[in-house]
């Protein structure tokens, strides 16, 4: 019989094509890209055997028929591995993980081995195929089994495919069901031609396809840079969590990417972020290099050694400038080590990690390397565990209000309380409010936590109504993202209507960084606040960088000094005069001035020969509980 064997020769040299250049891409090799080598290689081989057998079968000698049939039988046998392959690999990229061997995969297996022993035996028992007397080639009975076998298998992976419906697995399945409509296609030519022998061909086209579209790496390249983008490292770190394997990370974060663009403009931004890809993966040697955020990316070493002298590496290169058309540009990092990442279980926690390394380092321009220790991880559990709090703690309103008498020299007697928000833990205790203040304003819960707790003021105030005879008001902190936040005024201005209050019990403090911030939202808040007669007070001055002429435009009418500007005045004479200097300068403008804490009586009596309005410090008092501040006026 003569076959035309032009198709298995062209599928041939498709898949070895194929081969060659899927290994010599640049990919990631996590379990997709291996299980689709395996196909391939097998692919190969089955196209190669059927091409083989194919050619003995047409050069058939009756002295040669035992290596004949055992050619033959070979083909055969990778004939009914080759489905049982594809299902496996269906069932990968549909994610039914290995761990997870179902019943219908076991099965599966089971016939599989029963029909490769069944063709193995077929030498003997000439149950499949056998060739008679004259040399033809004929199929016996159980022959029809063969085709049973592959029907088989292609109805299970479509409804396996069914049953994976998802959105990402659609369309890789997709994929699968073209690759069956082409393979059987193929099979009825064959059949109904018996000369055109066209499943090796189809199934090297059906590679193409699959590789195409599961493996296509341009997918997941970050385009700037040519690293792999935030998408693939989601599948990459899933499938190393996933196996518990060993992997250290090392992040780098150019904090400094935003000044560059303003600076020299954004195409000078993008070539350093390229230069710095290429730098991370000339120093690893592998391309395991993500871009996880548009200023950081984050490179993988497999050893402690390798870890350890690519993040040496790292602090050396990039303490260098870099150059770009002639002129050196600096282009510090954050460089944070983090050993054994598979430890912390998660994706989501491995990368907030990362943020909470770098956000630990403050106020530097040059490249520093901060690594993972027990401390630092303890500091983040604590945060994460206060996040978490935080959100019952909105939730059920578990939060107190604290106030801080504030002392008026002139009269000798406390004139305003600062209400200051506490929030206790049942196990940690008090959690500071720097730190929770800090968490909610991240997690955008900051608005959410000012009107519970200034519906708390409100109330105490409208209960205990006659403190307001002595007191002039009660300050409240207002976080900038509540203040840029529209219509959040407008809320806290009811509120005092609510309860009935006069709006002049309230003064609202303002901390000089978002004063700065000279934004339309920012005017609009000012505007509501002057409207409804609520006065304003500029909190912390002097502990940033203030533009002292767009502050002093602003309505307030009082100024609180920052603590950090009375350390040292009553030993340092340079501090003193500044200090000094400061309060007449802000009174001649016609300020009132708070001097915040004073903790000793050396402070309190230069604070008060300087003439300083008011005083607020651990020295009066400390912030108190309701019950505690009813107890001090009462004595008063
Ligand atoms: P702040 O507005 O500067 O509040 C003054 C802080 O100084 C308070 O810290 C107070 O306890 C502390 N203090 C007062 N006198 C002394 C003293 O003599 N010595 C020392 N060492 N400290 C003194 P606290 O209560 O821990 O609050 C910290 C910060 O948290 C506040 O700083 C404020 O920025 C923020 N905060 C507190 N409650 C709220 C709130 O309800 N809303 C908002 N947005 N921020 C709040
Ligand atoms: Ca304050
Ligand atoms: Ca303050």
């Amino acid at each position: 019989m003569n076959y035309n064997i032009n198709f298995q020769i062209a599928a041939l040299i498709i898949v070895i094509l194929l081969l060659y250049h899927f290994l010599t891409q640049k990919k990631l090799y996590n379990i997709n890209a291996r299980t689709f080598t395996y196909v391939l290689v097998l692919g190969g081989l089955y196209i190669l055997l059927d091409l083989l057998s194919t050619l003995v079968f047409m050069n058939y000698r009756a002295e040669h028929e035992t290596v004949i049939l055992l050619v033959i039988t070979i083909a055969y046998l990778f004939d009914v591995m080759l489905p049982y392959i594809l299902y496996c690999c269906v069932c990968i990229i549909s994610g039914e993980k290995q761990r997870k061997i179902s019943g219908t995969s076991a099965v599966c297996t089971a016939i599989t081995v029963v029909m490769l022993l069944l063709i193995l035996g077929n030498i003997k028992s000439g149950w499949f195929f056998y060739f008679d007397e004259s040399g033809t080639f004929v199929t016996g009975s159980g022959y029809i089994f063969l085709y049973i076998y592959a029907l088989a298998y292609a109805v299970l992976v479509i409804v396996s495919a069914i049953r994976n419906r998802g959105e990402n697995i659609t369309r890789k399945m997709g994929i699968v069901g073209e690759f069956l409509v082409l393979e059987g296609v193929c099979m009825v030519i064959q059949m109904y031609t018996q000369r055109l022998l066209l499943t090796g061909f189809g199934l090297a086209l059906g590679l193409v396809f699959l590789y195409l579209t599961i493996n296509n790496p341009g997918d997941y390249v970050d385009s700037i840079t040519g690293v792999f983008d935030k998408q693939y490292f989601d599948k990459w770190i899933e499938e190393k969590l996933d196996k518990k394997a060993e992997f250290h990370l090392i992040a780098t974060e150019f904090y400094m990417l935003k000044q560059v663009n303003k600076v020299y403009g954004s195409s000078v931004g993008d070539q350093m972020l390229i230069q710095a890809a290429q730098g991370i993966q000339e120093i690893t040697g592998s391309s395991q290099v993500f871009r996880i955020t548009g200023n950081c990316f984050l490179a993988v070493a497999e050893s402690m050694a390798e870890y350890e002298t690519n993040k040496q590496k790292m602090e050396e290169f990039f303490r260098k400038p870099f150059e770009l058309n002639g002129e050196k540009i600096d282009f510090p990092a954050v460089i944070c080590g983090i050993m054994d990442g598979g430890k912390m279980k998660h994706e989501d926690v491995i990368l907030s990690y990362i943020e909470y390394l770098a956000s630990l380092i403050k106020n530097t321009d040059e490249t520093v390397v901060i690594q993972s220790d027990d401390r630092i991880l303890e500091g983040f559990h604590y945060e994460k565990e206060v996040e978490q709090f935080l959100k019952t703690a909105v939730e059920q309103d578990l939060f107190e209000v604290y106030y801080q008498p504030i002392y008026w020299n002139k009269e000798e007697r406390y004139i305003t309380l600062e209400a200051l928000s506490r929030l206790r833990h049942p196990n940690m205790g008090m959690i500071p409010p720097d730190v929770f203040i800090g968490i909610a304003e991240k997690q955008g819960m900051i608005a959410q936590v000012g009107l519970l707790q200034f519906r708390r003021v409100c109330r105490f105030v409208k209960e205990h109504e006659y403190l307001m005879k002595t007191l002039k008001n009660v300050k409240f902190n207002l976080s900038p993202s509540e203040l840029l936040k529209t219509g959040h005024i407008q809320l806290l201005i009811n509120m005092i209507r609510e309860y009935g209050l006069s709006p002049r019990y309230f003064q609202f403090e303002i901390t000089e960084t978002v004063a700065t911030e000279y934004s339309e939202s920012f005017c609009q808040a000012v505007e509501d606040f002057q409207k409804a007669g609520i006065g304003l007070c500029l909190d912390d001055f002097g502990s940033g960088y203030a533009n002292l002429n767009t502050v002093l435009k602003l309505p307030f009418s009082v100024v609180k000094m920052d603590r950090s500007l009375l350390t040292g005045v009553t030993c340092d004479e340079q501090a003193a005069v500044f200090y000094r200097s400061i309060v007449m300068v802000m009174q001649n403008m016609g300020y009132h001035i708070v001097a915040e804490g004073a903790e000793t009586k050396e402070e309190v009596d230069l604070l008060q020969t300087w003439g300083v309005d008011m005083i607020q410090g651990y020295y009066f008092s400390r912030p108190l509980p309701e019950n505690e501040l009813l107890k001090l006026f009462d004595k008063e």
